[in-house]
């Protein structure tokens, strides 16, 4: 299973990577799946002087095949089916415990809901049974009122979201909560919808045929299914148009925009946002804030008269496509058609897999509770919180010397760094999960309702926050995911459980090889806060600018360079890196190599094998669909995080002995320097 869209997923969480959730074995070269681009590109080995990723990782990118199903093959797809085969085996032995696991217990609602996932000849059976009653309704409908009704009651169901919302810190008063309502998640990338290359092309059409087949699935006949595809399409494409581009999404001048109920009211007119927020206990009091109006102005127009059966069919798509790995194998294969052209792969995960996938979508935190029971120490936790403070050391250093800002700016970004919180491994308190509910097949129950269950809670969760105060403890991501994050609303770092293993750290691993793993991910997170966005928060989480006019200045033009830099990159022929949205990643990458290598020479650590620790941990293959696809998200192409960044430090000239001329050879004056 893939995750598409992922950049709209959190508020402003800057996470290390994405492509959780794939497959893998052993860390050496497999051989069966897919060819890679990069098999398919990569000629001859070339020298360290002219590419050191490549000459680095020759064998890996030339033999490793992409595991079937995939659309590319890295570390952090190695641990994530690592960590899948660690919690797989966990539920294998509660099942096999079966009674003696006690109602109502975590573990038991995981086995249940488990066992009637993998279930595929009972899921078969029931066909579209299990959300006949919300089609029904659906179908039922005859007016624009009528359309709000359903919307506003199926909305804590995860149904009829035409818009995303998140309660959060206020991020100009983190003492209190507010409810941010967000853009839309309907639809295509935006730029696909308007883009003359190929692959926007395929993408358009892709989408368009998806739709399809999910209305003839719904009982659409052919004429009718192309029709309304095309419609809905359009109706999409209306909103999507009106929503902000990524780069500007972190624009807070312009999306900070607190509303009063009212206000909400006439600006979504409509569209029943305001019945929304009522129907789940939002009062007038509390803080509303509409990250992009036109969003909603946009909505308010799409819902009028005419449109009644459009959206009545947008609403049937969208209840389809909610539980579309909760339904019969039928309807999955819809979606993995559409990934298969997005992706450049055909594959259809098995019973098995699914099973999982869909488990770990809905449980997520319950399968985090068992995998790290069973692979988290202590002493590894130990061990990497002095590993984080030493980094923070480190950078307070580098900040105190640092020439390019004055000392009054100075003052402020150390004060950052003496208050950030660290979160490593796991939660110290789990979710409460005692109001979900898992029916099995025998009770009359099916996977459905299970879901929709676990969606209720999440959602009275997340309103329930707008009436306590922040909660500093909380988890942006699950512990059992291979990732890491800066968080600037709580000013705090987080690295899970399972980033935790070989090749980012490792016990068995040599001192300087941590440090080019998971040192350089600890400095990239940090480095976060003084990325392009996180300069704009004080060290309470504030949106607050601490920097001197002059400062600020010298900054926005070194973020204005890096994206530049990047820009010039091209990942396939036509396609070149989006520097204007990876500018923070990029300023994160080069402030944790620029004090990993701090360090290493500090301890007279031998920085070759720093480098080529950080070189090995940033290796995948990729499919050519996945190179172009991911291009939406805001983390370079592993190539280009490695090459890119170590060739603006002065350290790597000297230690490879690089010159000009050579293809890896960047002009002293020309290499950014930031922290
Ligand atoms: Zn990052």
């Amino acid at each position: 299973m893939r995750k598409r869209k992922i950049v709209l997923a959190m508020l402003l969480v800057a996470s290390m990577a994405v492509s959780a959730y794939a497959q893998g074995e052993k860390p050496s070269v497999k051989n069966e799946g897919t060819v890679s681009y990069e098999a398919q590109t990569i000629k001859s080995k070339p020298e360290i002087k002219d590419d050191f990723y490549t000459h680095m990782n020759y064998e890996f990118l030339t033999k490793t095949k992409i595991p079937e199903g995939e659309n590319s093959y890295g570390n952090f797809d190695l641990l994530a089916k690592k960590t899948q085969d660690v919690i797989s085996k966990s539920i294998k032995e509660l099942n096999a415990d079966y009674k003696n696991l006690k109602d109502g217990s975590i573990e038991k609602k995981i086995v249940d809901f488990y066992n009637m996932a993998v279930d595929f000849s009972k899921r078969d059976e029931l066909g579209l049974k299990p959300i006949q009653a919300n089609l029904d309704k659906i179908k039922n409908i005859k007016s624009v009122k009528g359309v709000s009704n359903y919307i506003t009651a199926n909305f804590n169901k995860g149904y009829g979201q035409l818009v995303d919302f998140i309660v959060d810190k206020d991020m100009k008063n983190t003492t209190k909560n507010a409810i941010y309502i967000m853009g839309s998640k309907v639809g295509i990338e935006k730029s696909y919808y308007s883009g003359k290359d190929n692959f926007s092309k395929k993408a358009r059409k892709a989408y368009l045929n998806y739709t399809k087949k999910l209305l003839s699935i719904l009982g659409y006949d052919k004429d009718l299914a192309a029709k309304r595809a095309k419609e809905i399409y359009n109706f999409e494409k209306k909103i999507v148009e009106a929503s902000l581009e990524q780069g500007q999404q972190m624009n807070f001048d312009k999306t900070y925009n607190p509303v009063t109920f009212k206000q909400l009211g006439k600006l979504a007119g409509n569209f029943p946002m305001q019945k929304i927020l009522k129907n789940n206990g939002v009062t007038d009091k509390d803080k509303v804030i509409v990250e992009q109006p036109k969003v909603l102005t946009t909505l308010n127009k799409l819902f009028v008269k005419k449109n009644v059966e459009v959206i009545k069919s947008l609403l049937e798509v969208d209840l389809l496509k909610k539980n579309i790995n909760a339904l019969s194998r039928d309807v999955m294969k819809a979606e993995s058609e559409y990934n298969a052209v997005m992706d450049g792969v055909v594959y259809q995960d098995t019973d098995e897999e699914s099973a999982y996938n869909l488990t770990d979508k809905v449980y997520t935190d319950g399968l985090s509770k068992l995998y790290v029971e069973k692979n988290f120490s202590p002493e590894t936790k130990k061990k990497v919180l002095e590993m984080a403070e030493e980094v923070i050391a480190n950078y307070k250093r580098r900040l105190g010397e640092v020439d390019w800002i004055s000392n009054s700016t100075r003052e402020k970004a150390l004060k950052k760094l003496e208050t950030m919180d660290l979160k490593i491994g796991y939660p110290d308190q789990w979710p409460d999960f005692s109001s979900t509910s898992v029916k099995t097949y025998a009770e009359g129950g099916n996977l459905v309702d299970a879901v929709e269950s676990m969606n209720m809670r999440n959602t009275k969760e997340t309103f329930d926050k707008l009436s306590k105060a922040p909660d500093k403890k909380t988890w942006s991501m699950p512990a059992h995911a291979v990732n890491a994050a800066y968080n600037p609303l709580s000013n705090d770092i987080t690295f899970t459980a399972a980033i935790l293993q070989a090749p980012f750290y490792s016990t068995d691993r040599s001192d300087v090889e941590n440090l080019g793993g998971i040192g350089t991910v600890i400095g990239h997170e940090i480095s976060h806060a003084f990325d392009i966005t996180g300069a704009k928060f004080d060290e309470n989480g504030n949106v607050k600018n601490w920097w001197t006019k002059e400062d600020l200045k010298k900054f926005k033009e070194k973020a204005k360079k890096a994206a530049e830099i990047y820009s010039a990159l091209e990942v396939v022929k036509g396609h070149n890196v989006n520097g204007k949205i990876s500018t923070g990643e990029i300023m994160a990458d080069l402030g944790g190599m620029t004090v990993a290598l701090d360090i290493a020479k500090q301890k007279n650590m031998d920085t070759k094998k720093l480098f080529e620790s950080y070189a090995a941990v940033w290796r995948s293959v990729n499919t050519e669909e996945a190179l172009i696809s991911n291009l939406i998200d805001v983390h370079p192409p592993d190539k280009f995080r490695v090459n890119n960044i170590v060739n603006l430090t002065d350290e790597f000239y000297k230690v490879f002995n690089v010159k000009e001329g050579d293809g890896m050879y960047v002009k002293p004056e020309d290499r950014l320097k930031v922290w």
